[in-house]
């Protein structure tokens, strides 16, 4: 299937490596113009080069650290123009809810809530004007299923998937979706850092294994379609079938 963004422009948020990285490949692929932001260079170029072997395309890249408004606001200059928005960062630590101090909230909800809120804000008026915008957020499996320790997580994506539930039906007659990506158990950097905690995780994955990236980041890439463009304001796990739900 042709998705029909070929030209389009997208900014990626935590797009040096794992998810955010296979969601700018898969977007790339599909013959968007792609711009990568992650707090350090070297690994950006890393992953610039990458994609453009793998597409022909050359991302382009920014440095920031988008739980910062100052972050924030380097993308955006560099960007303004975008169609395509993946909102994304790495998550916050795995702890005991006894032991988290505010500072820890702050900085969890500054880094997978808020950010994504301002992005949003930031963006939305350009799609708007535009009549086309694609918004995904990556968030995570804890939105559906809260997991012992990560009740940082579970409450700043909750917060996020509560944003996003009004806003994308107060955009959806101006052409602009958003949807949230849930991650569970997708063999990210992130995941093989865990090491033998890894293998539990994955042990309890119905499908029987971790999930690849490239699945994730075809997900991206199909609510980034002009065939999506129905799509709006949903929750989309992608986990393997680890979130035993029935809706
Ligand atoms: P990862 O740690 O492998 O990659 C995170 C990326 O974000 C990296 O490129 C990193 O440099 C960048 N980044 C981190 N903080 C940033 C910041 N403040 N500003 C800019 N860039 C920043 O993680 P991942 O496995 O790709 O996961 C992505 C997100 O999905 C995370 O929030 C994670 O908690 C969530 N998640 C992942 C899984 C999974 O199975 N991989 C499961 C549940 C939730």
């Amino acid at each position: 299937m042709d998705f029909r963004i070929q030209g389009r422009t997208a900014v990626v948020c935590g797009a040096s490596r794992g998810l955010g990285m296979a969601c700018a490949l898969a977007l790339a692929s599909e013959g968007a113009h792609v711009t990568l932001v992650a707090r350090r260079a070297e690994t950006l170029q890393a992953a610039a080069d990458r994609i453009a072997e793998a597409t022909g395309l050359r991302p382009a890249f920014v440095v920031a650290d988008v739980g910062t408004a100052q972050g924030r606001a380097a993308v955006h200059a560099s960007t303004s123009e975008a169609d395509i928005l993946v909102t994304n960062a790495g998550g916050p630590p795995a702890r005991d809810f006894m032991d988290l101090t505010l500072e820890d909230w702050e900085r969890a909800l500054n880094v997978n809530f808020l950010s994504a809120v301002e992005m949003i804000q930031t963006f939305v008026p350009g799609m708007r004007t535009r009549r086309f915008g694609r918004i995904v957020n990556i968030t995570s499996a804890t939105a559906r299923m809260p997991v012992e320790r990560l009740d940082l997580s579970t409450s700043a994506r909750l917060a996020l998937t509560g944003y996003v539930a009004g806003v994308a039906r107060q955009i959806a007659k101006d052409g602009v979706t958003i949807n949230n990506l849930l991650p569970g158990t997708i063999m990210t950097e992130r995941l093989i850092e865990l090491g033998a905690t890894a293998d539990a995780l994955i042990a309890r994955v119905p499908a029987g294994r971790a999930g690849k990236p490239e699945e994730f980041g075809a997900a991206c890439a199909f609510l980034c379609s002009e065939q999506a463009a129905f799509i709006t304001g949903q929750n989309l796990l992608i986990d393997g079938g680890l979130c035993a739900l029935t809706i």
